[in-house]
């Protein structure tokens, strides 16, 4: 589905993610996993259109993204959650709700998208007409999960869904990522919760410094030495 090609991204002068290369196939979760300041948000900005590609090529669903607008990236299919979730604070949950749903693909779907995402996030329709901005982190992250899902993504991307959340309330959370990924979506994870994260994905890139240094199933990382040694404390 996605195939990233020797990618280069620079802030200014500075060449801050150089020469990654990753894919997603359908129905896949993959993690981009890695310490503070590697770069795994700069990588999923630029993906989506936010960030300007320095160099080497993003192929989406067999079509060239890179240097298209992140609204032309969501029509795609292509659509990412941020970090530190970015609900809309002072609407209520089923206003961002509906915000995520008026893109061109999904906007003749909003009721049945509605629907489904009540039944997947049933906190959401108990609380639909509180303001998003009174809902504790883990709600506000369910909430910023559903919206995304509301634009009918093919691929969705997560960037550190477990940020700040207590360690009961990540659980919940991955659980959910789980869940929604056997309801067949395709998933890129980018987390610093290296083992939560490698416990659920198919496949996983380590980044550290703007560069993949490591690959491997999430089976294959999880049980790996240095892995262990600098990301799960053991
Ligand atoms: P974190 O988990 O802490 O968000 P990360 O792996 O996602 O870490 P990035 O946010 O991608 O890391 O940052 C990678 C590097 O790029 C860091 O050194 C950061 O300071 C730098 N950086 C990020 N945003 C900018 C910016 N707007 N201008 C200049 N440098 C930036």
């Amino acid at each position: 589905m996605l195939h990233v090609r020797n990618l280069d991204i620079s802030y200014g002068a500075v060449k801050t993610v150089r020469g990654v290369n990753l894919h997603v196939a359908e129905k896949e979760v993959v993690s981009i996993v890695g310490s503070n300041g590697a770069g795994k948000t700069t990588i999923i900005n630029a993906l989506s259109g936010l960030l300007p590609v320095g160099g080497g090529e993003v192929e989406f669903r067999g079509v060239k993204i890179n240097g298209l607008s992140p609204d032309k990236i969501v029509e795609l299919g292509l659509v990412q959650t941020p970090e530190g979730r970015l609900v809309f604070p002072e609407m209520t949950v089923y206003e961002n709700l509906l915000i995520g749903g008026y893109s061109r693909t999904s906007r003749g779907h909003i009721q049945k998208n509605l629907e489904e995402m009540h039944r997947t996030f049933p906190v959401l329709d108990q609380r639909k007409d509180q303001l998003a901005g009174s809902l504790s982190g883990g709600e506000q992250q369910m909430l910023a999960i559903a919206r995304s899902l509301m634009s009918m993504p093919k691929l969705l991307m997560l960037d550190e869904p477990s940020l700040g959340l207590a360690p009961l309330i990540v659980k919940e959370v991955f659980g959910i990522i789980d869940r929604i990924h056997d309801q067949g979506m395709s998933i890129l994870l980018v987390e610093q919760n290296v083992y939560h994260a490698l416990s659920i994905s198919d496949r996983a890139y380590v980044i550290e410094n703007g560069r993949v240094t490591m690959e491997g199933t999430g089976e294959e990382l999880i049980n790996n030495k240095e892995i262990e040694k600098a990301y799960l404390g053991i």
